[in-house]
């Protein structure tokens, strides 16, 4: 699953570390020395590595070969523990990363690209436009940052990072095989969250299948709407992915794959916020039994959204259950630290498109 031609450690896992030592004319045990300094206990540069011999620590780094780790260049925690780290990668590209903690969790939310191209008129992400695409490694470094800067264990990891996850999808398949492999966090505990992208959910359903062998994370489909023309609106690569095709994949998904999808809504104020909206979410989402997360803006300078009112939140949801959808509202976190999606990377540099 990983490129072998990788130069990145990170990634590997133990079996092909200890073929990777046995083809450099090393005993197999190097492998496992340097499987556990890479996990464990989370090893930035193979120099640190001293358990292993310097001269062979000299070849792998002749050959090219490194961990794969990116550098801490920012971070700032909440007054809630919420922190989030800005890593910067061996090219220099700035990738965001969040720590929630909770008392029995932590979630950590991990960007699959920096910047999107998706371009939602809401997301400070969208506005800088796709920078690249990042590697597994870069995407399993953010996990073991996050552990290394709130040190504690993770838990949960969510793809609702910078970035469109469906736009990079073996990448994230083969990440999420390392994050349950090597950090110990099950699938069913990792969560991958697409704006839509027309083809690529029966594709996941596939692909996920042959590289994991079995499909057991959860996928959130953003909708933020409950119509096409409100929906194309606020994403304007929707117009290609109309809402009931969008659906009808999500109802394929759920039959080929067993998995439930759950639904986010962003909550924009006096945007998509009415009962009567509401109401029409809850036809369209009409036997999906399914659950619907809504997420109140964050508002993003320059985007021209608002945050909705507590008011509107809380008729919102009580019109979804009525209806009887299972709802919960995401708590606002760390909002004193340029929370949403792209807006810590944006704080510190200006977009690089
Ligand atoms: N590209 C994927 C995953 C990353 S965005 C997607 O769009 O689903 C993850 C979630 O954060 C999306 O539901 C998105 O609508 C939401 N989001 C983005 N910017 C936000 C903001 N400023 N406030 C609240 N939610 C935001
Ligand atoms: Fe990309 Fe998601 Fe932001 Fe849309 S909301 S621009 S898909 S990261």
């Amino acid at each position: 699953m990983v490129s072998q031609a990788s130069p990145a450690l990170l990634g590997r896992s133990q079996d092909e570390l200890e073929c990777l030592a046995e083809d450099l004319g090393q005993p197999r045990y190097r492998g496992r020395q340097l499987h556990q300094w890479i996990y464990t206990r989370g090893c930035h540069d193979l120099q640190e590595v001293t358990v292993l011999p310097s001269a062979w620590r000299q070849q792998l780094a002749a050959d090219g070969l490194r961990v794969g780790r990116s550098s801490r260049a920012a971070c700032s925690v909440a007054s809630d523990g919420t922190t989030k780290l800005l890593l910067e990668a061996a090219d220099g590209a700035l990738i965001e990363t969040v720590g929630i903690p909770t008392d029995q969790r932590l979630t950590v939310c991990v960007s699959s690209q920096v910047g999107c191209a998706m371009g939602c008129r809401f997301c400070a992400t969208g506005m800088g436009g796709l920078q690249r695409s990042l590697d597994p490694h870069e995407i399993v470094d953010q996990v073991l940052s996050v552990r290394e800067a709130m040190e504690r264990r993770p838990s949960h990891v969510v793809f609702m990072g910078m970035g469109e996850p469906l736009l990079n999808m073996e990448a994230v398949l083969s990440a999420i095989g390392t994050i349950q492999r090597e950090c110990s966090i099950g699938q069913r505990r990792i969560t991958v969250s697409t704006v839509g992208v027309p083809g690529t959910i029966p594709r996941l359903a596939e692909l996920a299948l042959q590289r994991l062998g079995r499909v057991q994370f959860t996928l959130a489909v953003s909708l933020h709407a409950p119509d096409q023309a409100l929906r194309e609106h606020l994403i304007p690569t929707a117009e290609g992915y109309p809402i009931d095709a969008l659906l009808a994949d999500c109802r394929a998904y759920v039959a080929s794959t067993g998995r439930r999808v759950s639904f986010e809504y962003t909550l924009l104020g006096g945007v998509n916020d009415s009962p009567r909206q509401a109401s029409a979410l809850a036809d369209r989402l009409h036997g999906f039994q399914s659950h619907v997360n809504l997420i109140p803006y964050n508002p993003v300078a320059g985007a021209g959204f608002d945050r909705p009112a507590d008011a509107a939140v809380s008729r919102f949801r009580r019109a979804l259950e009525q209806r009887g959808l299972a709802v919960s509202v995401r708590a606002s976190r760390g909002l004193d630290e340029h929370a949403a999606c792209g807006q810590l990377r944006r704080h510190q540099s200006p977009p690089q498109a």
